[in-house]
């Protein structure tokens, strides 16, 4: 595993010196959480942002709000909202709020047509409008992100490569050979505080109503009985470039 780390590091320190406007996506799970670790010991100062949506649960507000202070991640948060939810009040964080008509008023429709809610009905639309839309706006003045993207994790993250160029928008994934289990020796390794919900047998953590326990692979807890089970939320699959 140290070579490992040692060589995210250097990927880090690289990235840095091509992309001087960059910085780390953080959801607060454990890939993350490893992510950033490793990319602040290479820049104390390297920018932290996290995508957070109304559906995620009250254990990650708080985790979020917990580890920021410990870490001195000063990160910056988006989510579409009308106002900062209350598990996210903290003059430690920077939350930029988005417009949310949108997505209310599709969410209204789809649940007036079908009786459910649109996470259950289009998980595909709710993710684009409450997760990579956000998240384009997060990275629109990066020139390159740092993501926790581990080949391992699903069916779905098996090609990755260590470094991307989606339409101009450079994606890092330095951890992209860790194993789960090299994850957690990391973060036992270093202290780092884990998010709650691992404790319940969670293995990869989204928002409350698409995230489940268990299964095989870590990302088969992701929008089970959905379209979408296992898969992705669609930022790491669509172009961030508008
Ligand atoms: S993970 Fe679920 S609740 Fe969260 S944005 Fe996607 S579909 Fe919506």
């Amino acid at each position: 595993m140290d070579e490992k780390v040692t060589h995210a590091k250097e990927v880090i320190a690289d990235a840095l010196k091509r992309y001087p406007k960059i910085g780390v996506a953080c959801s607060f799970g454990k890939d993350s959480m490893v992510t950033v670790h490793i990319a602040r010991e290479v820049d104390p100062n390297i920018k932290v942002f996290s995508v957070m949506t109304r559906f995620k649960p009250p254990e990650t507000y708080d985790y979020l709000r917990k580890m920021n202070r410990k870490m001195n991640l000063r990160a910056t948060v988006y989510i579409v909202a009308n106002s900062v939810p209350e598990g996210l009040k903290d003059d430690a964080l920077e939350v930029v709020l988005l417009p949310s008509a949108e997505f209310d008023k599709k969410a209204s429709q789809v649940e007036a047509e079908t009786g459910q809610a649109i996470y259950k009905r289009d998980p595909d639309e709710c993710c684009r409008l409450l997760k990579v839309d956000p998240t384009k706006v997060a990275v629109a003045n990066l020139d390159a992100w740092v993501t926790g993207l581990r080949n391992t994790e699903g069916r779905t993250r098996e090609d990755y490569q260590e470094v991307e160029n989606k339409g101009g928008l450079i994606k890092i994934n330095p951890i992209l050979t860790f194993t789960e289990a090299e994850i957690w020796k990391y973060i036992a390794t270093k202290g780092i505080e884990p998010h709650p919900w691992y404790s319940k047998g969670y293995r990869s953590l989204g928002c409350a109503p698409c995230s489940r326990p268990g299964g095989v692979l870590e990302r088969d807890g992701r929008w089970q009985d959905t379209s979408k089970c296992g898969g992705e939320c669609g930022i790491h699959t669509q172009t961030l470039r508008a």
